[in-house]
């Protein structure tokens, strides 16, 4: 085997080594991203978060709300008959 050809295949695993590295790293941002967005749903203390209706708005009714029991911005779970200070009424 020549020199050149062993040069050209260590360059062909280095770069694709550097491949996988540089994927690794796309992919653990993309994770901690996720990760992230994830945690900056607000907290229920912040958002005064109670689980009974407010002068008859309540989370089913909110444009946040997700069936069955989650929110758009706040942590869940949540109760479809709860309500907090963020609460914006579904439109239509
Ligand atoms: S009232 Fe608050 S907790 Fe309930 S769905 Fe709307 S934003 Fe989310």
């Amino acid at each position: 085997m020549s020199d050149k050809i062993q040069t050209n295949s260590r360059r062909a695993v280095l770069k694709t080594g550097l491949g996988l590295v540089a994927a690794g790293a796309a992919l653990s941002t993309a994770s901690a991203r996720a990760q992230a967005v994830a945690q900056e749903k607000l907290a229920h203390e912040l958002v005064q978060y109670q689980e009974t209706p407010k002068d008859g708005n309540q989370c089913s009714k909110c444009a946040q709300f997700q069936a069955p029991n989650a929110c758009a911005i706040v942590a869940g779970p949540i109760a479809p008959t709860g309500w907090c200070v963020a609460f914006a009424p579904k439109e239509g």
